[in-house]
């Protein structure tokens, strides 16, 4: 029987570790959308109908199985409606697997009624920890008085619930901290990938996103399209930081990123290139327009007052380099746009230079 519990936790535990591994790059809660809940609440009733599958004999007509940790999954990730589906799922399949009997039908009513007790339990405005318990009092009671209906020996039936308590507070009790387990993972996964390819400080892109954004436009060239690239470099920003400080430079650095975001369009991909250099490439804007866009965001930033940590203002200005395909190949698009933010520094900064 031992073999059988831990065949049951083996398949439990592979089951969501592979359902975290798909569903890794999605945020799972009852505001989930629809389409997620509903493909999530059917996995997890075919993971029900698994552990059905390859359930615990204990003795003649009597099979001990977890089916009801997948229905307080569902409930807890997804809510009321979907801990309803998971349960009929696994209560259908029951009385097709076994054959309409007034077992099968006790079983379909304990798994509906495991799953109408999670999914309100889930609405409640209480702690997950809280749900997890109250649920888990659910999965140990109802099914609880499926089996003392079944039965009439005493002896037998404390001897089962022994059983059925001890294995589910286990399973439930593993499942628990493992689900915590993933979620940590999740969590660092998420971290870690927005780190590599966000700019830490200002949460635009970093140079590599730029990198891989241009080489993605580059991939999508048509006859008819039009790319501009505008390279963005603060003028003199040594100095904010040797009269201000570091930490009031990075606070400039931050609020600029905030006007190059609200300076641009949401199909414009706005990067830190490094250090207080910032680019935005447009693919999605008129010729006649580019100009004026960095025209514009030049005289936004020259006449904005940036507020320091102790809410004095400075002013600042940028330079400008911009280089428009298909007048430069696209494969020259940085350096040429470098070369005339390069020109635009020499010959006085706080200027616009489009590079042809
Ligand atoms: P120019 O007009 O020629 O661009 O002059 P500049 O002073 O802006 O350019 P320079 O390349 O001489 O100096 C850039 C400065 O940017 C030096 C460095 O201290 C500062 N800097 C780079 N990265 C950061 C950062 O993350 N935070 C802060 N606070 N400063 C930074
Ligand atoms: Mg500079
Ligand atoms: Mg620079």
């Amino acid at each position: 029987m031992l073999n059988d519990v831990l065949l049951n936790a083996a398949i439990l535990i592979a089951c969501l570790s592979l359902g975290n591994q798909i569903l890794i790059n999605h945020d799972i809660a009852p505001t989930s959308p629809l389409r997620l809940k509903l493909f999530i609440s059917i996995m997890l009733g075919v993971l029900g109908i698994f552990l059905m599958i390859n359930s615990i004999q204990i003795m003649p007509k009597i099979i001990l199985d977890f089916r009801s940790t997948p229905i307080l999954i569902s409930a807890i990730y997804c809510g009321f409606m979907p801990s309803i589906l998971t349960a009929l799922i696994i209560g259908v399949f029951r009385l097709l697997y076994l054959g309409i009997s007034f077992t099968s039908i006790l079983g379909l009513i304990t798994a509906l009624v495991v799953g109408i007790s999670c999914g309100l339990i889930s609405e409640l405005k209480i702690s997950n920890r809280e749900k997890w318990i109250y649920m888990s009092i659910c999965i140990l009671l109802i099914p609880t008085i499926g089996f003392a209906i079944l039965l009439n020996n005493q002896h037998l039936l404390g001897g089962l619930l022994i059983v059925y308590w001890l294995g589910t507070f286990l399973t439930l009790s593993l499942v628990y901290f493992y689900l915590q387990f993933l979620h940590f993972s999740k969590q660092n996964y998420k971290k870690y990938k927005k780190d590599s390819t966000k700019d830490h400080l200002t949460g635009l892109n970093n140079v590599r996103t730029f990198d891989t954004e241009l080489n993605k436009v580059t991939k999508r060239l048509t006859n008819n399209s039009l790319v501009a690239l505008l390279l963005i470099d603060i003028d003199f920003f040594k100095k904010v930081n040797d009269e201000y400080g570091h930490q009031n430079g990075d606070k400039v650095l931050e609020d600029l990123s905030k006007i190059l975001l609200s300076s641009s369009k949401s199909s414009d991909i706005v990067s830190r290139n490094g250090g207080e250099e910032f680019s935005i490439i447009m693919t999605d804007c008129p010729r006649e327009n580019v100009l004026k866009v960095a025209e514009r965001i030049r005289t936004v930033v020259e006449k904005q007052g940036f507020s320091l940590i102790d809410n004095r203002i400075i002013n600042i200005t940028v330079s400008i380099g911009v280089s428009i395909y298909p007048d430069n190949h696209i494969d020259k698009l940085v350096e040429i746009a470098d070369a005339a933010l390069y020109k635009a520094k020499r010959t006085g900064r706080n200027k616009v230079i489009v590079e042809t």
